[in-house]
C-alpha cells in the first residue's frame, strides 16, 4: 500500500509539522513526555487491527493468541514495576481508568472525596461539568490558603461529617507528596475505599523518585502517557483480588469494548523500559530538574505556589509580575517555551485566564536537558515575562526574538527523534 505521504498528504503534513514543533521548542507541560521509539513503533503496528473483548485467555473473538503475549507482558510488567497484585492494562486513558473505580464501588448518587478542581485535582475527581460531579455526590477537600498544602485535619473532618464511600488523593497540579498514611487511616475510620489518582507522578514511582501509594491505596489509577513516558491510555493497580475483579468488569464489559491493542503493547514495551535501571535515573533527574527550575524562578522574582516542588511539577504565581496565566502562555509560546496557563489556589482570576502558569519538567529531561538547562530556561521565562510585563498584552517581540534563538540554540544540543 500507499506510505502515508502519498495516501495522505494533508495529514502527512500536519504529522511532518507536529515533529517539528516538538523539536523546536522546549516542551514545559507538566502531563506530556517524549516516548522512544520503541513504544511509537509498538503503537503504530498491526495489533491495531484485532478485536480482543475480554481478558488475556477469556476472549470473545478468535485469533488472540498473539495479542494475549502482549497484554500478559504488560500485566506482569506492571505489577512488577509498581509492587502490586493484579494491573488492568486497558483503560483508554486516565478518564475512563477513573470512571471504572467509580462504576465498581459507587452507586449512583453515593459521596466521595476528592482534591478541588481550583486548588489542583482533576476534572474526573468530581468537576460538576464531569460524569463524576453529575452523576456522584463530591465533597471536595482543597488546600491551606497560607501553606497551599492540603490541611490533613480539614480532611479528616470533612469526612467524619459526609462518610464518602471514596476519598481520592492525587492531581494535576500539587506539586508536593501525599501523605498515603494519613488518608488511608481517614478512609479505614469511616469505612472508605482510598484511591491513588497518581496519573501525574507515576513515572516517579516507577524510579524510585517519589513515594508509592502502595501498600496504602485500596486501589491505585494512573495514565500511561505522563511522567511513566509511554503510550497514551490508563491502567488501574490493587492488591485486593475481590476488588480486582470488580475493576475487571468494570472496564469490561462495563465502560469499554474492545481493547485498544496496539496501544496494550505499546504500554508493555513502556513497562520494559521503566524496569531499566536507567528509568531510575530519568526519575531522580527529573525531581532534580524541577527544583533547579523552582530555584531559578524564584531567584528571578516569581512565586512558587507551595513554595516549591516534591515531584516534576509546579505552579508559578504571575501575581509578583502582575501577569495573568493567559498572556504569559501566549508570550512564551511565541518565544517557543510551551506550557499551559493553571489557576492558582483562591485564584482572584476567570478559569480561562489565571494568575499563574503549570511547568514541568518530564518532556525536557527525556530530551537530556539537566539542572544546568533548567536553571537557564528558568532565565529565559523571566527574561519574556519581564518584557510581556514592561511591553503590554500585545508582547514584546524584541525579548521573545532573542529568546527563541536562545531556545534555538539549546534544543539542537538535544534532538530528539
Ligand atoms: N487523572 C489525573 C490526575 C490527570 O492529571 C489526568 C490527565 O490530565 C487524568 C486523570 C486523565 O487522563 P486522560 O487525559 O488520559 O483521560
Amino acid at each position: 500500500g500507499a506510505s502515508l505521504t502519498e495516501a495522505d498528504p494533508e495529514i502527512a503534513r500536519a504529522v511532518e509539522l507536529e515533529l517539528g514543533r516538538q523539536r523546536d521548542e522546549i516542551e514545559l507541560i507538566a502531563s506530556e513526555n517524549i516516548v522512544s521509539r520503541a513504544v511509537l513503533e509498538a503503537q503504530g503496528s498491526v495489533m491495531t487491527n484485532k478485536y480482543a473483548e475480554g481478558y488475556p485467555g477469556k476472549r470473545y473473538y478468535g485469533g488472540c493468541q498473539f495479542v494475549d503475549i502482549a497484554e500478559d507482558l504488560a500485566i506482569r510488567r506492571a505489577t512488577e514495576l509498581f509492587g502490586c497484585r493484579f494491573a488492568n492494562v486497558q483503560p483508554n486513558s486516565g478518564s475512563q481508568a477513573n470512571q471504572a473505580v467509580f462504576l465498581a464501588v459507587m452507586q449512583p448518587g453515593d459521596t466521595f472525596m476528592g482534591l478541588d478542581l481550583a486548588a489542583g485535582g482533576h476534572l474526573t475527581h468530581g468537576a460538576p461539568v464531569n460524569m463524576s460531579g453529575r452523576w456522584f455526590k463530591v465533597e471536595p477537600y482543597g488546600v491551606d490558603p497560607e501553606t497551599h498544602l492540603i490541611d490533613m485535619d480539614a480532611v479528616e473532618r470533612k469526612a467524619d461529617a459526609v462518610r464518602p464511600k471514596v476519598i481520592i488523593a492525587g492531581g494535576s497540579a500539587y506539586s508536593r507528596h501525599w501523605d498515603y498514611e494519613r488518608f488511608r487511616a481517614i478512609a479505614d475510620k469511616v469505612g472508605a475505599i482510598f484511591m491513588v489518582d497518581m496519573a501525574h507522578f507515576s513515572g516517579l514511582v516507577a524510579g524510585g523518585a517519589h513515594p508509592s501509594p502502595f501498600p496504602h491505596a485500596h486501589v491505585v489509577t494512573s495514565t500511561t502517557h505522563k511522567t511513566l513516558r509511554g503510550p497514551r491510555g490508563g491502567i488501574i493497580l490493587t492488591d485486593d483480588e475481590a476488588l480486582a475483579k470488580k475493576l475487571n468488569s468494570a472496564i469490561f464489559p462495563g465502560l469499554q469494548g474492545g481493547p485498544l491493542m496496539h496501544v496494550i503493547a505499546g504500554k508493555a514495551v513502556a513497562f520494559h523500559e521503566a524496569l531499566q535501571p536507567a528509568f531510575k535515573d530519568y526519575a531522580h533527574q527529573v525531581v532534580a530538574n524541577a527544583r533547579a527550575l523552582s530555584d531559578s524562578l524564584r531567584a528571578n522574582g516569581f512565586d512558587i505556589v507551595s513554595g516549591g516542588t516534591d515531584n516534576h511539577l509546579m505552579l508559578v504565581d504571575l501575581r509578583p509580575k502582575r501577569l495573568t496565566g493567559k498572556a504569559a502562555e501566549a508570550a512564551l509560546g511565541r518565544a517557543h517555551i510551551t506550557c499551559n496557563k493553571n489557576g492558582i489556589p483562591f485564584d482572584p482570576e476567570k478559569p480561562f485566564v489565571t494568575s499563574g502558569i503549570r511547568v514541568g519538567t518530564p518532556a525536557a529531561t527525556s530530551r537530556g536537558f539537566g539542572t544546568s538547562e533548567f536553571e537557564a530556561v528558568g532565565r529565559l521565562i523571566a527574561r519574556t515575562l519581564d518584557g510581556l510585563a514592561d511591553a503590554g498584552e500585545a508582547g514584546n517581540a524584541e525579548a521573545e526574538s532573542a529568546v527563541r534563538d536562545e531556545v534555538k540554540a539549546m534544543v539542537a544540543r538535544f534532538p530528539i527523534y
